[in-house]
Formats: structure tokens, C-alpha cells, sequence
């Protein structure tokens, strides 16, 4: 008999056949993600992966049955994957998963368009918590949509197809830059500079304002679009590219928004492959990097109109359905990173390839503005992952006291609905290219899996 906790590395526990299924499911993800790099973009993906497969759109109000397959999308960027159980919904609630996809990137302000020295920049507000030094002179994409007088919507996706222009910020020359590297890590970038440049090639001579006329010229042409235009858009950049495989092993994938696309693909996944026997909801959020405010984040009321308005159709009572529901809040955590190790608390750190995390309690400063989920729910959750053997371990955001974060938790535990989180552990969370293990992401599938079908 073994008394003492082990830790497990997933890759050491699979067999040849375990190792292929991890690996050929990173495939499916590194499509999906590639596709989801904005909320809109991830909630378009999450539609046609949903109707493939027969899924139809809801609305409140429609009349529900067991075995419908729904989808519920919130202003185009916040999705509702739902399955109908032929459980009863009063009894045994809805198995929930809430990730996020959302990510950090650097939208552009009402006014973005300038031309200076002879160059034309777009100006940046960046969105979520971000190090600003780490997005000069890599190549960005320009994705979202803007809203044209009368409300018509154009959508914008430049820099991703390899024929495709990128944008770009700069930085200072190292010859140069004796006083910029006197300064602090926080503020050698400032947000002010995060400027992109977009066109550097004026018109003609009978252009007076050269380069900036030259490109409204180019973006009237292409998509209709003058400037006031901007006012009435979400336009932002991300980093431009595919998500690659890192090592020589193909073990690990760096790729733009992991955080929480590894999470939200795992979630709908398993949602696809549940049982059938309990009412099962995926949630694609957003905002959550923001704080889960607005009317597409977390905090807004629409989850509850949902559980609402199915339950009625259900004939059940929704303050039963969402006493008796469970949410896992599927979201990312730190993998312990060896190079800064001193961050970390060994023992009750994340670690590459050891599985999905469960991690009670997020937060900081002794457990403030966090869910700590109550030892009974962590009970379930590991029933449900030791009885299919999912390789799983549990985590702790860092050292206490030295930081601190969140999820959509809190917010879903405030409507009654006992809730655990559970990730991927990341490394370089927030930059803009971060890594993921393989066999963690489908650790994840199999976890949420477990969940869903647990009864
Ligand atoms: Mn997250
Ligand atoms: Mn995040």
C-alpha cells in the first residue's frame, strides 16, 4: 500500500496508444486556436464545430427537450454550448464548464490613425494584463469589425494568411538606448508607445497629408471604411501566426491565447462526447481578462436567464436547478517555470505535463476575491478523475504574497453553484506567444470528460 502523494508525468504514464490519442488531439486545437485568436473569433469557430454536429441555435423561450443539442451566442462573443440530459435537471442540475476566450492584445483606441515622421501608426489601449516591452517588433494582426453607418459590419483579419502584410511596433536600437535601459522593466514601454505602424507610403505629391491619406484611401477601397469609421469598430492587434510546435519532441505548443482557448476547446470537447444523461453547458466567456464585467463577461446576468429559461421549459424550478448544478471554471494556471523558480512554492506548484490542475482557492492576500471551493466539491471532482484514471495534479497561482489572480469562479459560486477551478498550467502566461504541454491539454479533455459524466 502506497500512502505517499506522487505527483505523475502524464507522457510517462501513457502508453503507445494514450501518447497518439494526445498527440492527435493537439491537431484539432492547433486548428481551433489558430481560428479563435479575438472572443468573436473563437465564438464563429465554437458555431461551426457546433453545427457540424447538428447543434442548433437557441433562444429564450424555445421549448427544450432531452437529447437537444443548443447553442446559445451572446453578441457574437460569448457562447453557450448545451446539451439537453435525460436527467432530471431539478435533481441533478447542469454540469457547467466556463472558460474564458478572450486574451490579452492591444486594441485600438476611437481615434487610432496618425502619420509622424513620415510613417502612419495605428495607436493602441491595451486589453488585460500585459508586459509592455514584450510586444515591440514582433509581427501583429489586425482582427475584428467595424460597424459602418447604419449599422452594416465589416470584419477585418489582416496578418494572419502568409500573403498578408503584418504591422509592427518599434524599438529603440541598442546603440541608442543607454537611458531606456536605465529604466524599469514596467516603464521602459510605456502603453502610450505601443504605436503600430500601418503604412509608411504616401499617395502622390498633391497628397497633403501623404502617408495617413494615402492609407484611409487604402482602407476605403478595401473595405469601405473612412476614418470616423474607427469610432464604431473593435479592431485590435494580436500576434500574427500559427501555433507551432516546440522541441524536438513536439511535446509543448507555443501559440497566441492559450489563455483560455486550452481550456474553452477541452470544455466543448467533452461536451460533445458526454454521455447524454446530465444537461451539460460549455461556456466560451468574455471580458474575463478585464475583470468579467459587461454585458459578455461573466458577471452579466445572461447565464442566469439561460438556466432560467431552460429550466421553465424543463419544468423545473431554476433556484433548484442552480442549487443542484456544478461548474467546473476552466481556466489556465502557472506552470512552474525552473528559470524563475523562486516565485513558485515547490510543493504546491503546477508542473509541464502533469496533468490538468486543480486548484482550490485563486487570489491573494489570504484568500481575498477568490471562489475557494469547499473540500466536499474538490472531493467530487477527484472521484470523478480517479475513477477514469484521468493524471491530474493540483495548483497554487505562486508564492503567497508575491501576486495574485483570478477567474470567472467567483462569479458563477455567487449564483448558488458550488464551483472548482481546474487548467492547463502555462508557461509565459500573458505573453504574446505562451506554451502549453500536449498531454496536459488532453489531461484537460479527459478531466472535463470525467465531469460531465459523473453521476
Ligand atoms: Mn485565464
Ligand atoms: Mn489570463
Amino acid at each position: 500500500m502506497q500512502y505517499e502523494y506522487i505527483r505523475k508525468n502524464y507522457f510517462k504514464e501513457a502508453e503507445e496508444a494514450e501518447r497518439k490519442a494526445i498527440f492527435d488531439y493537439a491537431e484539432g486545437y492547433k486548428n481551433f486556436l489558430f481560428n479563435s485568436k479575438t472572443e468573436r473569433g473563437a465564438c464563429a469557430t465554437a458555431k461551426k464545430l457546433c453545427e457540424e454536429r447538428g447543434y442548433k441555435p437557441y433562444m429564450f423561450g424555445d421549448k427544450v427537450k432531452a437529447g437537444d443539442k443548443l447553442y446559445f451566442i451572446n453578441r457574437d462573443k460569448n457562447i453557450f454550448i448545451i446539451k439537453i440530459g435525460t436527467n432530471d435537471i431539478s435533481e441533478c442540475g447542469i454540469k457547467i464548464m466556463a472558460a474564458h476566450v478572450d486574451s490579452p492584445r492591444l486594441d485600438l483606441k476611437p481615434n487610432p490613425l496618425y502619420e509622424d515622421g513620415g510613417l502612419a501608426f495605428f495607436k493602441t489601449h491595451y486589453y488585460g494584463g500585459i508586459k509592455k516591452y514584450q510586444w515591440p517588433t514582433i509581427a501583429l494582426a489586425l482582427e475584428g469589425v467595424v460597424v459602418l453607418r447604419g449599422g452594416e459590419r465589416v470584419a477585418v483579419n489582416v496578418g494572419d494568411d502568409e500573403n498578408d502584410p503584418v504591422f509592427y511596433i518599434t524599438d529603440l536600437l541598442p546603440h541608442l538606448s543607454q537611458e531606456q535601459n536605465e529604466l524599469k522593466l514596467a516603464k521602459a514601454i510605456s502603453g502610450e508607445s505601443l504605436n503600430a505602424i500601418v503604412g509608411a507610403m504616401p499617395d502622390g505629391c498633391e497628397d497633403k497629408e501623404g502617408v495617413k491619406a494615402a492609407v484611409l484611401k487604402l482602407l476605403h477601397d478595401k473595405y469601405g471604411i473612412s476614418e470616423i469609421d474607427f469610432q464604431t469598430s473593435e479592431l485590435c492587434f494580436v500576434p500574427a501566426g500559427k501555433p507551432r510546435d516546440v522541441g524536438f519532441d513536439r511535446a509543448l505548443i507555443s501559440a497566441y491565447g492559450h489563455d483560455d482557448k486550452v481550456c474553452a476547446y477541452p470544455e466543448m470537447t467533452a461536451l460533445f462526447e458526454s454521455d447524454g444523461k446530465d444537461t451539460v453547458m460549455a461556456i466560451f466567456a468574455d471580458k474575463e481578462e478585464t475583470g468579467s464585467q459587461g454585458v459578455t463577461g461573466m458577471q452579466s446576468r445572461v447565464i442566469v436567464d439561460i438556466i432560467d429559461s431552460l429550466s421553465r421549459s424543463l419544468g423545473a424550478d431554476p433556484i433548484l436547478v442552480r442549487y443542484n448544478s456544478k461548474c467546473i471554471s476552466a481556466d489556465v494556471c502557472a506552470a512552474f517555470d525552473p528559470e524563475y523558480a523562486s516565485v513558485y512554492e515547490k510543493r504546491n506548484s503546477s508542473y509541464i505535463n502533469c496533468g490538468a490542475s486543480v486548484t482550490k482557492y485563486h487570489g491573494a492576500r489570504g484568500k481575498s476575491s477568490t471562489n475557494d471551493a469547499s473540500a466536499e466539491m474538490v472531493g467530487y471532482v477527484r472521484d470523478a478523475l480517479e475513477d477514469n484514471g484521468v493524471i491530474y495534479q493540483t495548483g497554487e497561482l505562486g508564492k503567497i504574497d508575491i501576486g495574485g489572480g483570478g477567474t470567472v469562479a467567483m462569479y458563477i459560486a455567487d449564483l448558488g453553484i458550488d464551483t472548482l477551478d481546474m487548467g492547463v498550467p502555462v508557461l509565459s502566461m500573458h505573453a504574446p506567444y505562451e506554451i502549453i504541454s500536449k498531454a496536459d491539454l488532453y489531461s484537460m479533455h479527459k478531466a472535463m470528460l470525467a465531469f460531465v459524466n459523473k453521476h
